[in-house]
């Protein structure tokens, strides 16, 4: 019978999932376990620093954990830490929803130069994710972005907004200085397919146009004049109104800071330079682009460790609508790949909690021993975790470390953030 889940995973599509499954099963008991001692994933390093409103979400999630049925355990890698068989052996059922963390790689000659990051690295670094908080990227006046997705744009935007206009976000403030002391002047978002092709969506092209120092600058002669017919209802309005702005950026003639060059159908061919990039060749161009940062935003891969199922060659793990195996489902971006917004997340998990619920409705197995049993297997391996509580901790120490107007100063090393488990510890 199904009283223990157990989520791997605090990300938006791992908590909503745990939402969905309580609602419905008040008595359920669900850890929710985390490689990293902050909850909320996607949404603390991955939704841009600046889009705050997006964030806010992580309210919902906190109140989730005031529920004395749902418990974090952070700091606690499944997998190599507490092997998948392990856990299974205490839980009912396992939810993975371990997200999508290895950059596509770009497979081009020199994409191993200096100088060149994936956006899993480069949005971690100003994000404050603890791996990334000492990549100290090398941040040229002339930078590529390559990809013309959201996270492309999320990039491009940060890249080229004021200090003024970055007050109220939780841009961290390593990143903050090392991007103010770059002076950017140029910026190129390189696609390989054409401007209707483009993923990002309209009010993140929207924003681009508005910022102070930047404008966006592309030829109307790389633009079509209407979207071909055919598309799908939904899509055929987002390209059109893509398509009106970009119309309305190539009409710009005022001169800003930071020109942020847009290039269609020019599929990055080769990265050149002596140790580090210097310049970067694409399709159609007759010589190379001078750049002294690439960065790669060209989507991720699920990349499982140690006993997790391993992932499909499309970068996903192996499933049928969740369901992995009997009693392991998977939800979020390891299900379905990069893709979607944070509500995606909402219904897509709901849809795999119904299913892992309707599957255990006559399930008569006797239940398993849940967090007692992890409990003890833990401290059996001399194995801490961080709770809800540490987290609290830190998130204090965050916000009083806040610039005047920030929601926070995020603690992005790992030294600091386990500096707030040894004391927590200390208390206990
Ligand atoms: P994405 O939307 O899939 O964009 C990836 C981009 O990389 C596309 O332009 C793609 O072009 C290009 N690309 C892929 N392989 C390439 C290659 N080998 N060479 C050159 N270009 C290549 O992914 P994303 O930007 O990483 O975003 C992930 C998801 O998060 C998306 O659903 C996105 O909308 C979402 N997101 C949303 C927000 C927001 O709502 N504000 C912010 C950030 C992210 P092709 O189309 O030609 O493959």
């Amino acid at each position: 019978m199904l009283q223990h889940v157990a989520i791997v995973g605090s990300g938006p599509s791992g908590l909503f999932c745990a939402d969905a499954l309580i609602r419905q099963n008040p008595a359920l008991k669900i850890d929710v376990i985390d490689r990293l001692p902050t909850p909320y994933g996607l949404v603390r390093f991955g939704v841009a620093p600046d889009h705050q409103g997006t964030k806010a979400v992580t309210r919902q999630f906190d109140r989730l954990f005031t529920n004395p049925n749902i418990r974090f355990l952070g700091r606690l890698e499944v997998g190599t830490d507490l092997p998948l068989s392990v856990l299974q052996a205490h839980y009912d059922a396992v939810v993975l929803a371990v997200g999508a963390h290895q950059d596509r790689p770009l497979g081009i000659p020199g994409a191993d130069l200096a100088g060149v990051y994936g956006s899993m690295a480069f949005v971690g670094w100003y994000n404050g994710h603890p791996d990334f908080a000492d990549l100290n990227p090398q941040l040229s006046n002339s930078i590529a972005i390559i990809g013309q997705g959201n996270v492309a744009v999320d990039i491009a935007r940060l890249l080229a907004k004021t200090p003024a206009e970055l007050a109220a976000s939780d841009l961290c403030a390593h990143a903050a200085a090392a991007i103010q002391a770059a002076g950017i002047t140029d910026i190129y978002m390189i696609g390989r397919r054409g401007p209707i092709e483009a993923s990002f969506t309209s009010a993140e092209l929207a924003e681009l146009g508005k910022l102070e120092r930047l404008r966006p600058v592309l030829r109307k002669s790389d633009l079509p004049d209407s979207i071909p017919a055919g598309l799908d209802p939904n899509e055929a309005k987002v390209k059109e109104r893509n398509l009106q702005l970009l119309h309305e950026y190539a009409g710009r003639t005022d001169e800003k800071p930071v020109m942020l060059h847009f290039l269609f159908h020019s599929a990055p061919l080769e990265l050149v330079g002596n140790g580090r990039v210097e310049g970067l060749r694409v399709a159609g161009g007759t010589k190379p682009l001078t750049v002294g940062t690439v960065i790669s935003a060209i989507g991720y891969h699920t990349a499982p460790k140690g006993d997790l199922p391993a992932a499909a060659s499309n970068g996903r793990l192996p499933n049928s609508d969740g369901l992995i195996a009997p009693g392991l489902y998977v939800v979020g971006w390891a299900k379905r790949g990069p893709s979607g917004t944070i509500p995606t997340n909402r219904s897509e998990a709901k849809a795999v909690a119904d299913r892992l619920l309707a599957d255990f409705a006559s399930d008569a197995a006797p239940a398993k021993p849940g967090s007692a049993g992890l409990d003890a297997w833990l401290k059996q391996q001399g194995i801490a975790v961080l709770d809800f509580a540490a987290w609290k901790h830190i998130e204090a120490a965050e916000i009083a470390a806040a610039r005047p107007g920030a929601p926070r100063e995020k603690l992005a090393r790992w030294a600091d953030l386990l500096a707030i488990q040894a004391q927590q510890q200390a208390q206990q």
